[in-house]
């Protein structure tokens, strides 16, 4: 047969995006900021690119990226990964996350995806000869079920993705999730694809739980950030993962030959700002901001919600406004209200018949305001 992906069509990103455009509605659905990145940044990138590191970049990445990710790492969880050994720069987490499981899932193995996903893992582990395995989370808040994981795990169990805080729903794990994964993978040669790519932005003063600062969990993990998330710039598709030295030797493996090495002047000058700014340290506190403008907006409207724990997104449920099925919804919600968000259900496998849409906040507050309108009419 021609196609390997033969379940797979355009992602949901691109499907609602036309259709957002298409009908002149606002765009709360894929996840992206309506705002540059800091002045500073920006200025530092068009210095870069003006001082000649216009050629390619070492294949793991920038040094001084590379020490500037491990130092924060080491400050923000206390774990160190050497820079020399144990970090890639990548062109943005998903590239990161498809060659984790492009170097280490095998024809047949089972990949353990917590559902819902976000949309990028199912198709690299079925292009590998994988096989997904849908552990759903459960209830209306989406929690997990520890006991239900562990039947989960069979002989087959190559790998673990994890997400926290979570795409799409907006929660986070506690410590006490982390212990769990960590006792139940203990004895295990699991690996673990650790997705954190919105690690800085966690609300409420909770903290983010990254599998680095749990050592059982750390040696067997793959975990994977992103730029783009942190700094304002997803258009830039910068991102990086880090691990311990056996499993990154086999990232790398695959990295090198598809592709190689990532653009340099961006790395130097997400390097130098990474050394002299704090930026991500604040960008909790300035998400939750934007998170409680738009819940305020919307108290009185009929969907129901739970303050998302981080990412920027927020979900709301519609039960007392339709049966509809929540692609139908959002459909009819971008044709009749001019407001775009992405139903959940297109991440599961599955079954799921939950009400909710996912709405992204990282909006200027006009944005906001107006598609709080739009859902205090519905
Ligand atoms: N992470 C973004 C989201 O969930 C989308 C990224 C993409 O379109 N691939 O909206």
């Amino acid at each position: 047969p021609l196609s390997k992906l033969p379940h797979v069509g355009t992602t949901i990103f691109t499907t609602i995006s036309q259709l957002a455009s298409a009908h002149n509605a606002i765009n709360l659905s894929q996840g992206f900021p309506n705002f540059d990145p800091d002045p500073e940044l920006l200025k530092l990138v068009s210095e870069a690119y003006k001082k000649g590191n216009n050629q390619y970049a070492p294949m793991q990445g920038a040094l001084s990226l590379r020490e500037a990710i491990s130092e924060k790492i080491e400050r923000l969880y206390g774990t160190y990964y050497h820079p020399e050994s144990e970090i890639t720069v990548t062109a943005g987490a998903t590239q990161a996350i498809f060659t984790t499981i492009a170097a280490f899932v095998h024809p047949k193995d089972e990949v353990i995806v917590i559902e819902p996903a976000f949309d990028c893992y199912e198709p690299a582990i079925s292009l590998f000869g994988g096989k997904s395995v849908a552990m759903p989370l459960v209830g209306n808040d989406f929690k997990m079920n520890w006991s239900a994981f562990k039947s989960a795990i069979s002989p087959k169990t190559k790998m673990v993705i994890c997400n926290t805080p979570h795409n799409p729903t907006g929660t986070i794990w506690s410590k006490d999730d982390m212990l769990q994964l960590q006792e139940i993978l203990r004895d295990t040669d699991i690996i673990l694809l650790s997705d954190e790519v919105y690690e800085h932005i966690v609300f409420d003063g909770k903290l983010h739980e990254s599998a680095s600062k749990y050592p059982d969990l750390a040696v067997r993990s793959v975990i994977c950030s992103s730029f783009g998330k942190t700094f304002h710039a997803t258009g830039w598709k910068m991102g990086y993962c880090v691990a311990p030295k056996p499993l990154m030797r086999e990232f790398q493996k695959v990295h090198q030959f598809n592709v190689f090495s990532v653009n340099h002047p961006l790395q130097l000058a997400l390097a130098q700002y990474l050394n002299d700014s704090q930026h991500y340290l604040n960008l909790g506190g300035f998400y939750q901001e934007k998170r409680d403008v738009f819940l305020n907006a919307i108290k009185g409207s009929r969907f129901k919600m739970v303050p998302s724990a981080g990412t920027y997104f927020q979900l709301l449920e519609y039960s007392e406004i339709t049966d509809e099925k929540d692609t139908v919804f959002a459909e009819r919600l971008i044709k009749e209200h001019k407001l775009a968000s992405i139903p959940v259900s297109v991440f599961c496998k599955s079954d799921y018949d939950k009400k909710f849409l996912r709405f992204c906040f990282a909006k200027t507050n006009d944005v906001l305001d107006k598609a709080s309108q739009i859902l205090n009419s519905i």
